[in-house]
């Protein structure tokens, strides 16, 4: 199964990106051939693992702050708040997700 990563230019939000060498914590750079700025995507590799979102939505029932979810997740708030943006207009998985608690 083909693994699709979205990433996206921190600073014009196209996708049309290169990948950019690693920083020094071996963080992949990409950078960004619409405004030519390069940027990291520090977060990107731990958001993704699989389980990650479901855990995400737990934690959002559970009234947990984004900052504290990230803290717990190894992940940006920034992410967070992305996952929950675009989960709201699925609600209904939201609470499938919060009824199976590990
Ligand atoms: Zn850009």
């Amino acid at each position: 199964m083909k693994q699709y990563i979205e990433i996206r230019c921190r600073h014009c939000g196209a996708d049309d990106l290169v990948k950019n060498g690693r920083s020094e914590n071996g963080t992949q750079r990409y950078r960004c051939n619409e405004c030519g700025k390069s940027f990291q995507n520090e977060y990107s590799y731990n958001a993704w693992k699989p389980g990650v979102k479901g855990q995400i939505e737990t934690q959002t029932i559970n009234s947990s702050g984004v900052r504290d979810i990230g803290r717990n997740l190894g992940i940006s708030k920034n992410t967070v708040i992305s996952e929950l943006k675009k989960n709201s207009c699925r609600s209904e998985s939201v609470f499938h997700a919060a009824g199976r608690r590990n």
